[in-house]
């Protein structure tokens, strides 16, 4: 996807503050951060939203997840706790069409989200 800015983050055509990657997912800090640190995973594999996961593609998330895990030992939260998210679509407010999942750590997290 030559539009995609996630894509261009993949492929090097932008250049992310990244944290892990992996041959399916790169994470990298969020540019707007709501938390000490928040990391944004995404596969490499272009998908545009949540409703566009099926058999064929369903196991990046899991990789994602795994990776989020991977992060929150590395930046000393895991234990303490954190938060994912995987925003879809306008109500659920996302904005960057490839997705990705939200790792925020690093503060305590309030409940409901907003
Ligand atoms: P969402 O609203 O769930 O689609 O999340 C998109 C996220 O991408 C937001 O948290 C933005 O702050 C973040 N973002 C947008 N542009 C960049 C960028 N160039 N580098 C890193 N993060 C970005
Ligand atoms: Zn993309």
């Amino acid at each position: 996807m030559t539009d995609c800015l996630f894509c261009k983050m993949v492929t090097g055509e932008i250049t992310p503050d990244t944290v892990y990657e992996d041959e399916d997912v790169l994470a990298f800090r969020d540019i707007n951060p709501q938390a000490p640190t928040h990391v944004l995973v995404v596969p490499k594999q272009h998908v545009a939203t949540l409703n566009d996961l099926d058999k064929s593609n369903i196991h990046l998330v899991g990789k994602m997840m795994l990776a989020a895990t991977a992060i929150a030992e590395q930046e000393g939260f895991a234990e303490q706790g954190y938060r994912t998210v995987m925003n879809c679509n306008a109500d659920g407010g996302q904005t960057v069409f490839h997705i990705h999942l939200h790792l925020l750590g690093g503060r305590i997290m309030h409940w409901p989200p907003g």
